[in-house]
């Protein structure tokens, strides 16, 4: 099956890709956390016999100042990054989406992770060409010309793993990159038209990235949420985050302001492509509602 990747959406004069590494299933209870059972049943589509529910592995390709930006890097494709074989998801295709539109390793110059846990920058690294996949030493940065932009706080986290989070920060994904990395304390510019926003709340160290040219402006949420659901519920908060009620205000602030300002909303597991907008319906609930794609295609990285 075809996994649909490259949809084309732009902010002002950044045009900027979804590239997908696919999607995989996860358990829906622990996405929900305490809200019942009977409540998130209704929101959610497609459950799979082992009460999981899909979700997306969406990532941003965008241009901004003659650079190319990858925000995110998936669940990745090193031994044991990908779900055992027999699950009904494919996973692990960023490498695919990004050469369908011609952008090869080399050609990233700007990662972003919103935080480091496994499904968000597993292609941070790879195997070395034909070195032995077992030999810790055979891992390397997978876009050898990038810098990776990350939370100072996320990256003392991942490196310091506790019993909760030693499954999900994983040394193969950071080590490799450790002498690339800009860490980041506050509020920072990455380019003129991309910032990273702290949004604490999923982790210590989350950020959210924010995207801004001209009038307009969009925000990928990284895991603030895993559900359109928990954007549009105040309390419905993640059972996966470290601080939920820090969680909580986080996200009920930017959400505010992305109705507001009518921003765009970009999002890591919503199903493919995962862009939309926050409005508030006349009964004033928030209502989270689909952008179309404006086409395929992002122009090369070595063209003007
Ligand atoms: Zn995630």
């Amino acid at each position: 099956m075809a996994i649909p990747s490259g949809d084309r959406f732009s902010i002002g004069s950044v045009p900027f890709a979804v590239v997908n590494d696919g999607s995989h299933f996860y358990d829906a209870g622990a996405i929900f956390g305490v809200v019942p059972r009977v409540m998130w049943e209704r929101q959610v589509r497609v459950l799979d016999d082992r009460y999981r529910m899909e979700t997306g592995l969406n990532c941003l390709l965008l241009r901004s100042e003659g650079k190319t930006v990858l925000i995110e890097s998936g669940v990745g494709g090193k031994p044991g990054d990908r779900e055992p074989a027999g699950t009904p998801a494919s996973e692990g295709t960023l490498m695919t989406s990004l050469d369908a539109l011609g952008v090869a390793p080399e050609d990233i110059d700007i990662v972003v992770n919103t935080h480091l846990h496994s499904d968000h920058c597993g292609w941070n690294t790879s195997i070395a060409p034909g070195a032995d996949p077992d030999d810790p030493d055979s891992l390397i940065p997978t876009f050898p010309n990038a810098t990776y932009y990350i939370g100072r706080r996320e990256w003392e986290d991942a490196n310091h793993p506790n019993e909760r989070t030693r499954a999900t920060y994983l040394a193969r994904n950071i080590d490799p990159i450790a002498d690339r990395v800009e860490l980041l304390d506050d509020e920072t510019a990455i380019t003129e038209e991309v910032r990273f926003l702290p949004t604490p709340g999923h982790t210590h160290g989350h950020g959210a990235v924010v995207v801004r040219s001209g009038q307009e402006w969009g925000v990928y949420v990284g895991d603030m949420v895993q559900h359109r659901s928990q954007l549009e519920r105040t309390a419905w908060v993640s059972g996966l985050d470290i601080l939920p009620l820090v969680s909580m205000e986080t996200k009920k602030e930017l959400v505010e302001r992305c109705i507001e300002e009518e921003a765009l909303v970009m999002f890591c597991h919503g199903p493919y492509p995962g862009i939309g907008r926050m409005t508030r319906t006349p009964e004033g609930y928030r209502k989270w509602v689909d952008v179309e794609s404006e086409g395929v295609g992002l122009p090369h990285p070595h063209e003007a």
